[in-house]
């Protein structure tokens, strides 16, 4: 069992209340480890620890930095399966989505060890020929992570990587029912010798005691978020009085449209990956799939049949494709929204139901759900249900189909199956999305911007825009008489 105390300062501390929490596995609620119970004291010292050492990481050469974000990535891989298995534990996704996701999540390192050696300034013509404009990107100093459940792993490294990329030292604060997952990648950015003080962790069940605190402290020149948009906009408010910058990254409402001419055994594959996934609990997970009338029982019995297929239980056991919820809340949330759509005439064509898969599972499984004419009105159409539920809406038109799909205030991802380049490129300039997958389910990768429009957030993660978001940009007017 897992036993981790607070990251602070390089150094591995008690929290200072004296107390721990216990880790339960949401596949059979038994204790996996325990954490460190943190709070505004802890973050004070954290941010001591991530102010004092930012001077000298910040002024590090790139290369240096570049070579230990590599160190980094190599730790992740040699220990790629002990992360992978601690995850599933406290996460519950199967064993090989976890480990997919321990790739995906080093990834970061490796591509923002590249990108630190591409911090480039520019020069601009002045209007004076005793003058010249330099314009020089500097690590924005101090900054604070806060982190959601549903991907451990990567959350915490899309953040720290571009951070420490830029120059920047961090704390973080990882979801309350995953602190190991993050105290293990504390664990290997130590080993790979990263100076004290510039990743910290603060664990903790206090999530609001210890978001004020890193919020108020003037140190702290950013807040990276990912997260509810309900809690995204509460810290954007507290943000307000210390005016820092913000990185959010909030719910989604993902739609995925398909057209006549998809290819629909193809389509079925991309939307079953995206939907299911994770047990549906992802930002980007398809919500809803509009499809063409033409098409819609035929598309509706290969989805049905796919996703009776997919095998639920405890992640850790050989061939399970979908673990278990979060927890009861998740459960009602997805047992609310299917009974509201069967009330409103919704057709159940598989799943539907709770689900215990064997005596020792105790854990929240949801069977696999797909819903037949789903309308507007429904909580499946309106709110992102976050759970294995697929519900399918029929279409006319192409106008339609982007009028439906654009109809919420999220922005996050969008799908769209077809064959056909024009509707392709017409379809993809026209949603209201941060992300499009044309013929993909799964876009998500370290090198790619990944974020929302409208109130699924602000700025991006990954790629080389994602170190945008820890640089300054600084002008120097250099007069020359
Ligand atoms: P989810 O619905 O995915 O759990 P939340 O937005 O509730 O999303 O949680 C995402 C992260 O935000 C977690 O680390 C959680 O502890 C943290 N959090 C939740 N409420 C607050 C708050 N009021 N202030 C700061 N952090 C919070």
């Amino acid at each position: 069992m897992k036993r981790y105390g607070l990251f602070i300062g390089g150094e591995w501390l008690e929290a200072s209340s004296g107390t721990t929490f216990d880790v339960l596995n949401p596949a059979d609620r038994t204790v996996v480890g325990q954490a460190a119970a943190g709070n505004a004291a802890d973050v004070n010292k954290a941010v001591d620890a991530a102010a004092r050492a930012f001077p000298d990481w910040s002024k590090r050469t790139a290369r240096e930095r570049s070579g230990l974000l590599a160190k980094i990535y190599d730790g992740m891989m040699k220990r790629k399966e002990e992360i992978a298995r601690l995850m599933t534990l406290e996460q519950g996704k199967p064993l090989g989505e976890a480990r997919g996701e321990v790739q995906y999540a080093a990834d970061f390192f490796q591509w923002y060890g590249e990108e630190a050696k591409r911090i480039y300034g520019e020069t601009i013509p002045a209007n004076s020929p005793d003058k010249r404009i330099w314009v020089l990107r500097q690590p924005v100093g101090v900054t604070a992570a806060i982190t959601p459940w549903n991907f451990p792993a990567a959350m915490i490294t899309r953040k720290v990587a571009p951070a420490l990329a830029a120059g920047c030292t961090m704390v973080a604060k990882p979801a309350e029912q995953t602190p190991l997952t993050a105290a293990l990648l504390a664990e290997i950015m130590q080993e790979a010798g990263l100076p004290p003080g510039v990743f910290n962790l603060v664990t903790g069940t206090q999530a609001e005691e210890i978001g004020d605190a890193l919020l108020a402290d003037s140190r702290v020149r950013k807040l990276t978020f990912t997260g509810s948009t309900e809690v995204g906009k509460t810290l954007m408010r507290k943000a307000a009085d210390t005016v820092k910058r913000l990185s959010l990254e909030l719910g989604g409402q993902a739609p995925y449209l398909v057209f006549a001419d998809a290819d629909l055994e193809q389509a079925a594959i991309e939307v079953t990956a995206s939907k299911f996934r994770n047990a549906g609990q992802t930002c980007v997970c398809t919500n809803r799939v509009y499809v063409h009338h033409s098409i819609k029982e035929e598309f509706a019995a290969i989805l049905a049949r796919y996703a009776q297929e997919l095998k639920v239980g405890n992640g850790l056991h050989e061939g399970v494709q979908i673990g278990p919820l979060i927890d009861e809340q998740a459960l009602d949330k997805v047992e609310s929204h299917v009974r509201d759509a069967v009330d409103q005439g919704a057709r159940v064509l598989t799943g539907g139901r709770k689900l215990r898969p064997s005596e020792q599972e105790t854990g929240c499984f949801y069977e696999p759900t797909v819903l037949l004419d789903t309308t507007e009105k429904m909580r499946v159409e309106q709110e992102e249900t976050f759970g294995p539920v697929l519900p399918i809406h029929a279409f006319e038109t192409e106008e339609e189909a982007l009028a439906l799909a654009n109809n919420t205030p999220y922005g996050l991802a969008a799908y769209l199956y077809t064959r056909d380049l024009s509707r392709a490129v017409r379809v993809s300039e026209r949603l209201e999305y941060g992300i499009v997958g044309v013929n993909d389910g799964m876009p998500s990768t370290a090198q790619a911007p990944f974020g929302g429009m409208k109130q699924s957030g602000l700025g991006r993660e990954g790629g080389r825009q994602g170190i945008d978001e820890y640089l300054e940009v600084k002008y120097v007017s250099v007069g020359l008489k």
